[in-house]
């Protein structure tokens, strides 16, 4: 867990702003992306890296429910960058029973072994701790976005009971939950210490239109201590990636690369470039002009690539997730510089408007 975290920020505009985060000798550059998903059992740290990733996030729950030590996962996975850990908590209760959601911590059967586990915040924070987490994220439970608004309630006022039976950590970023019902998100927001280093948004789902998340996260973060981080710990679609940026967001969790990767889909800009189709068989271009990432660096073509992908050749998926990965990562590093000039809304609002399907 942290020693000490700081957070510097640098230029604002609008609700956005860039800074630098600092912790136990590791540096991050923000609004940052932070990288889960398939990029990280897919690539070496050496290409995350030379892809833009500065931060990459692990689930503490998956770490904890196995009988190893672990140890300091900067050591175990070979990555030199910034460690975000979730608590977990939300598997958790995904698995859990009604009755195993208890007041002090949630009990589930491991879908692995059928073992019954009985998961606390205490457990939680001292999991995150042995991994070495640079940034942490508390325990909480979330009702979800449509829920009714008694179980909203419930949900606040359990982290709210768990926020206060803490020690605030440095490098912790605690949970505001409520749905889309801002008096919840204040009571939320009410009950965490002014220790902590920032926020994590929770609740805001895919499944939640990206108009309704940036009226949401927009009025939140107009809420919150600006001094502190803000994170989003969800998964978006580059559509909402950049409205959530504009919103205001520092960090923001994203597995986009290697979705579209997945479905053999390149990001060109704005846009998508499905690589499997028949018309690319013979197109001799590069991904993209002129880009720079490790895949296109090495020349390979669009035809090449599709060839790969329609003879399922790995390979393929492998230069598809490095080009997109380095595309969002140069994104956001162009947001961070557009930030700082003061010239942000026309570039971002063009990402902000929908991708195509
Ligand atoms: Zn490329």
């Amino acid at each position: 867990m942290s020693k000490k975290l700081t957070f510097q920020i640098s230029h604002r505009y609008q609700s956005m702003r860039t800074g630098t985060v600092k912790v136990n000798g590791r540096q991050l550059a923000t609004p940052a992306i932070v990288q889960t998903g398939s990029a990280l059992t897919t690539l070496t740290p050496a290409e995350l890296k030379a892809c833009g990733v500065q931060a990459i996030k692990q689930d503490a729950l998956d770490y904890w429910r196995s009988v190893a030590d672990y140890g300091d996962l900067h050591a175990l996975l070979g990555w030199p960058g910034v460690l975000v850990t979730a608590a977990g908590s939300e598997q958790a209760y995904r698995w859990a029973k009604p009755r195993g959601r208890k007041q002090d911590g949630v009990s589930f059967h491991d879908p692995d072994n059928g073992q019954l586990r009985f998961y606390t915040p205490q457990d939680a924070l001292a999991e995150q701790k042995r991994l070495g987490a640079d940034i942490s994220q508390g325990f909480a439970r979330d009702a979800g976005y449509f829920a009714p608004v008694d179980d909203l309630n419930a949900a606040a006022e359990q982290n709210a009971r768990w926020l206060a039976g803490q020690p605030a950590l440095a490098g912790n970023l605690a949970p505001i939950v409520g749905g889309g019902l801002l008096r919840v998100r204040r009571a939320s927001l009410n009950a965490i210490p002014a220790a902590v280093a920032g926020y994590s948004i929770m609740g805001v789902a895919s499944n939640v239109p990206v108009k309704e998340q940036s009226r949401l996260v927009t009025e939140v973060v107009g809420m919150l201590d600006e001094t502190k981080l803000r994170y989003l710990p969800t998964a978006g679609d580059l559509h909402q990636l950049a409205a959530m940026l504009l919103a205001g967001v520092d960090l923001l969790d994203s597995d986009l690369a290697g979705r579209e990767a997945a479905m053999g889909n390149a990001l060109v800009g704005a846009e998508r470039l499905h690589l499997d189709r028949e018309r690319l068989a013979s197109d001799q271009r590069l991904l993209a002009d002129h880009c720079k990432c490790p895949a296109c660096r090495t020349g390979v073509s669009r035809a090449t690539v599709h060839h790969l992908l329609v003879t399922e050749q790995p390979v393929g998926e492998r230069y598809l997730l490095m080009h997109n990965l380095f595309t969002i990562n140069q994104l956001v590093a162009r947001i961070r510089d557009m930030i700082a000039e003061g010239q942000v809304p026309a570039e971002l609002r063009k990402f902000a408007a929908p991708c195509d399907q």
